[in-house]
């Protein structure tokens, strides 16, 4: 296959903390023989593991980029023992377009994998990491929330996987991680996922979904920096010791979790985020805004559990996702 035409500034083998780019070549209007600069911060001491930390996989996310670039700009050298990459930004133009998408190829990253060297750009970014970042690490932490369309009860995640001793591992870094919640995840849709390609290379890897709404809270934030410092300090990477908060274990039994639209217009939320739910109670309400006088949709939960998920902002369209119950163990 032929070579990425990615060339980061960083040496990932250098001691030291060293902030530099990876240069993914974009010639168009503006630019004709220009590049995309996607920050990348490398901190290396020791022989201990590798742990690749990203953020803004869709570009509307930002717990990851906060706490990432926190991160990378107070760390100190000599708590580290081993490697840590950090992309806080991992799909840049997503990014500074605001987007869950690029607004150059319409790639959404997390469906794109393995990628392509001679694809999109969004392909390319893909491709970079699958052959490039993931082989170097051991632990992959990857941040997401719930973007402008989704909100979240904060949680971090693992998934079911095949080899049960790197589910454990998965299961151990994601607790460690430490967010109010920690849930065995149940993908609509996992085709093309970075989570799969880290998985199917061996990888300990967590997934997050801190909030959403297309901003940040302090509560999220600060669950963003405290899981980001446990996961490495689990690693075995950063000196310290992991904090402990209760949190509480969802699990995602099947498609029932999940609740879509099939009617247009106004949401109204019968239930919270986090509160509890029974089977055949009202999730949420859809009016009809073409007219007045007509009675809204109700959508009924399918499973007890509590309400982990939501759609956002205010009005649904058909196929939305409108809410995830999950169901605490
Ligand atoms: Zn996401």
């Amino acid at each position: 296959m032929r070579d990425n035409p990615i060339s980061p500034t960083v040496d990932f083998d250098r001691k030291g903390v060293h902030h530099g780019h990876l240069k993914l070549p974009y010639s168009h209007d503006a630019s004709a023989w220009g590049a995309i600069m996607i920050p990348i911060t490398v901190v290396n001491n020791g022989e201990g593991p590798t742990a690749i930390l990203t953020g803004a996989n869709h570009g509307d996310e930002y717990e990851g980029p906060v706490a990432l670039l926190d991160f990378v700009s107070s760390v100190d050298i000599n708590d580290i023992n081993g490697r840590i990459i950090v992309v806080p930004m991992m799909n840049y133009p997503a990014f500074q377009a605001s987007r869950r998408t690029s607004p150059i190829d319409g790639g959404n990253l997390n469906r794109l994998f393995p990628g392509r060297p001679d694809g999109t750009v969004t392909e390319k970014i893909a491709d970079y990491f699958q052959r490039t970042l993931l082989p170097m690490s051991d632990f992959v932490l990857d941040i997401h929330s719930g973007g402008k369309t989704l909100d979240f009860v904060p949680f971090a995640a693992a998934h079911l996987l095949e080899n049960k001793k790197q589910q454990e591992a998965c299961v151990a870094a994601m607790r460690a991680f430490n967010a109010p919640y920690s849930t065995m995840l149940l993908e609509l849709d996992s085709v093309g996922m970075y989570d799969s390609a880290a998985e199917e290379m061996g990888k300990v890897f967590v997934s997050t979904e801190l909030g959403g709404g297309g901003s940040t809270s302090r509560a999220s934030v600060a669950i963003a920096k405290r899981g980001v410092r446990n996961f490495l300090v689990h690693a075995g990477i950063l000196k310290g010791e992991v904090t402990s908060e209760p949190s509480v274990n969802i699990d995602m039994p099947d498609q029932g979790c999940f609740t879509s639209c099939d009617s247009e217009g106004l949401v109204e939320f019968c239930v919270d985020l986090g509160e509890p739910v029974r089977k055949g109670d009202t999730l949420v309400r859809v009016h009809d805004t073409t007219r007045t006088g007509t009675a809204p949709r109700d959508y009924i939960a399918n499973i007890d559990g509590i309400l982990v998920g939501r759609h956002f902002p205010g009005t649904a369209r058909m196929g939305d996702c409108l809410a995830v119950v999950g169901v605490p163990t």
